[in-house]
């Protein structure tokens, strides 16, 4: 018997997606069907949208510090429930627990820093701007907001949103990624404890046509979007076209910089961490290794010992280093860049095609190609799986050329021991997320997220200070009186 698809949360009730078209959701480690999601249409997001619409008076005009009670709330619920969703993010999307773990503590730092909201949506105010006249600027909330998130964080990326645009007065109608819903539907039912009024927070499962209705709709004044960069370019573009506030964070090509003086010692796992953590599947993973200069050999050398050395199986099982990849698709198309790889004359340094996988579940075993060049079709494309291109160039120089010729610019690393080369290289990269020594360089809740160029499409950029300006409106009033 099939699993009835899981319902929406709308007004306050758990209530059934009026769409009659559903998809399965995996373990992509096993295969296994273990949910589905509706695939709600238009009429699901209007009545979340009328949900949300008719709560916002009532939440916007409540004061600020109760809203943020809500979120002490929530965060105290998330911690205790913590490692309950750390499994089933690893169980809905195939990454290992420890990462699974490390995600959720990242979900919870947001709600963190959104309890600060009553200092944060303090605004200015300066007297005597002309004799007697006074002016003050405050912070208002803008009404309906919604987000719209990837599969690759499924409890992380809807709390760069949701307690945000929350605390700070707003009502909010959360999209997760078809593949992974269920985090999300275990927060929410977190949130129902939470004493939020009914409306203040909906959940609409589905897929493109639930995206597409957000966009469209008159009713909702901002959008957040997280995913591949083609989809963040037409949903900035169509619901900038609607008239709304727009942050929508794309694809990445992430370059990883060796230079001779680092210390490969304890670079090299960290840097092998950065391309196969998550499968690969991370905005900021690795994705091209550039040695420069005489680093080149033993550098590949020692990321291809690393990557061979990886446990790659089951993420809930101790032990393993590397998950599987979300879906079959998915693997299909990874190994598709491989072939495309070896075809295009790069040097295959580790083939992952050759190791042994689990039989049952969507594997992929880490791969290493030398010798690539931008050209190649895995030098520039986002493979989003557990390959490593290297690309090996002269001097730190010929980096900032790659990096200029590439669309994308989310993140990029450099490894050295050298503090000129470090400064240079945080100076001049593209990318506006860079790491000295780090891996992944992900800012942490207080700082803001977001990559430039066909990473990020907007100016507001993601939790930290942004978040509270793009989701709040600023009004000034200038007064004097007789
Ligand atoms: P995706 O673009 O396929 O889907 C993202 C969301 O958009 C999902 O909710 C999906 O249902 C919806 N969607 C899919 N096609 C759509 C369409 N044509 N119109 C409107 N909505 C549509 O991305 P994904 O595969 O879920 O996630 C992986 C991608 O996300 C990678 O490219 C990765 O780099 C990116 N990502 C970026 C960041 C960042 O911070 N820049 C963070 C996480 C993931």
């Amino acid at each position: 018997m099939q699993a009835p698809p899981l319902s929406n949360f709308i007004g306050g009730r758990w209530v059934p997606s009026t769409g009659t078209r559903t998809i399965d959701v995996h373990n992509p480690a096993t295969g296994q069907t273990i949910a589905r999601t509706p695939l709600s249409v238009g009429a699901d997001v209007d009545a979340a949208v009328a949900a949300a619409t008719a709560a916002f008076p009532g939440w916007s005009e409540t004061p600020p510090v109760v809203r943020a009670r809500t979120m002490f709330t929530f965060k105290a619920l998330l911690e205790a429930h913590a490692e309950e969703i750390a499994r089933i993010v690893t169980t809905e999307h195939g990454k290992t627990l420890d990462e699974s773990r490390g995600s959720v503590r990242r979900a919870i730092e947001c709600v963190e820093v959104a309890c600060g909201a009553p200092s944060m949506l303090m605004g200015d105010a300066l007297e005597n701007v002309g004799s007697g006249i006074d002016c003050t600027s405050m912070r208002q909330p803008i009404g309906v907001c919604a987000a719209i998130a990837p599969f690759n964080f499924p409890a992380m990326v809807p709390l760069w949103f949701l307690p945000f645009a929350v605390v700070s007065g707003n009502t909010f109608v959360l999209k997760p990624s078809e593949q992974v819903p269920l985090s999300q539907k275990k927060m929410f039912e977190l949130l129902e404890q939470c004493d939020l009024p009914p409306g203040v927070v909906n959940l609409v499962h589905g897929g493109r046509e639930v995206s597409e209705a957000i966009c469209d709709h008159p009713g909702i004044r901002a959008v957040s979007f997280v995913g591949s960069t083609a989809v963040a370019r037409a949903v900035y573009q169509r619901a900038t076209h609607a008239g709304k506030r727009v942050q929508a964070l794309g694809g990445a090509k992430n370059f990883i910089v060796v230079m001779p003086d680092a210390d490969l010692d304890r670079s090299i796992p960290i840097i092998s961490e950065s391309f196969y953590g998550c499968a690969g599947e991370r905005c900021l993973a690795g994705s091209i290794l550039v040695p420069v200069g005489p680093v080149h050999a033993e550098a590949r050398d020692r990321l291809v010992e690393s990557a061979r050395a990886m446990k790659v199986g089951d993420g809930m099982e101790a032990g393993v280093d590397m998950g599987p990849v979300i879906s079959a698709a998915h693997r299909d198309r990874v190994l598709g860049f491989v072939e495309r790889g070896a075809a295009e004359g790069a040097q295959l340094a580790l083939d992952g095609r050759t190791r042994t996988l689990p039989k049952e579940g969507y594997f992929v075993g880490p791969s290493v190609f030398d010798a690539v060049t931008p050209a190649m079709t895995i030098g520039h494309e986002e493979i989003f799986g557990p390959v490593a291109a290297i690309c090996p160039v002269e001097r730190l120089e010929d980096v900032f050329t790659l990096m200029e010729a590439h669309p994308n610019a989310n993140a990029t690393s450099i490894f050295t021991s050298s503090g000129k080369a470090a400064r240079e290289f945080a100076h001049r990269a593209t990318a506006s997320m860079v790491g000295v020594n780090i891996g992944v360089a992900a800012p942490m809740a207080y700082f803001p997220f977001g990559g430039a160029r066909d990473s990020f499409f907007g100016d507001l950029k993601v939790h930290g200070r942004d978040a509270f300006e793009f989701y709040t409106d600023k009004k000034v009033t200038i007064s004097r009186w007789f």
